[in-house]
């Protein structure tokens, strides 16, 4: 008798939503302050890798550009003139940051075996970002980028895939069949063509640190 009704208290104990009721509190809780805690060590920084100045095809000076982008709240940027452009001392020329403004001093190449393709080269403090440009400009089909990518990569990594041109999304490319990290950038030549296109990188705030996230595909794409 005892017994049956000590089971049947059971039963009653396992069907009230006492006990599942508490664990949902309980890891929801959890998991927020887990996000909170993840998101006070580790914020998005907001970025653009792909700017050009008038040391190649771009109107505005470094610094001009440089305080766009500060003006318009960012972590980092990246100049990338144009290879066939530049003329010495280009990179002495490029101005750098602070701890407001982390600045990458970069290049976009022009890759002669495949019509020029460009590819853009973010130099970090020991890592180097390698990133096929704007697919859109070749009228790439998917098959055709893959195969693309492939005959690159024999000669330099190539770490992610823009998916915008002139800072215009091209969500064609933000493939899943594509298995590269996906960022956006302005490719920005003028003042009005700043802040339209962008990448979030969970990650610390340094240079390295940046361009490791990036290769990990620890970031999103922003667009206005
Ligand atoms: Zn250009
Ligand atoms: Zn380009």
């Amino acid at each position: 008798m005892l017994l049956r009704e000590l089971h049947q208290r059971i039963q009653r104990h396992e069907r009230s939503f006492h006990f599942p009721l508490a664990l949902v509190i309980m890891r929801s809780t959890f998991a927020d302050s887990w996000a909170l805690d993840r998101k006070a060590l580790v914020p998005y920084l907001k970025g653009n890798l792909h700017i050009h100045t008038n040391l190649s095809d771009g109107a505005l000076a470094p610094k001009e550009m440089l305080e766009i982008y500060r003006n318009l709240e960012y972590d980092f940027i990246a100049f990338t003139d144009h290879d066939f452009l530049i003329k010495p001392p280009y990179w002495e020329r490029l101005p750098d940051g602070d701890e407001h403004l982390i600045v990458f001093k970069g290049i976009e190449l022009e890759y002669p075996p495949l019509n020029y393709q460009h590819i853009g080269k973010i130099l970090g403090d020991q890592e180097t970002l390698f990133i096929f440009n704007h697919p859109n400009l070749y009228r790439l089909s998917i098959p055709e980028l893959k195969q693309q990518i492939a005959l690159v990569a024999q000669d330099m990594p190539i770490h992610c895939l823009e998916v915008t041109d002139k800072g215009i999304y091209t969500p064609m490319y933000d493939s899943p069949e594509i298995l590269l990290p996906k960022i956006a950038t302005d490719d920005a030549h003028t003042s009005d063509q700043c802040g339209w296109a962008w990448i979030e990188v969970e990650s610390a705030k340094g240079r390295d640190a940046i361009l490791q996230a990036i290769k990990k595909g620890n970031c999103r794409i922003g667009l206005k």
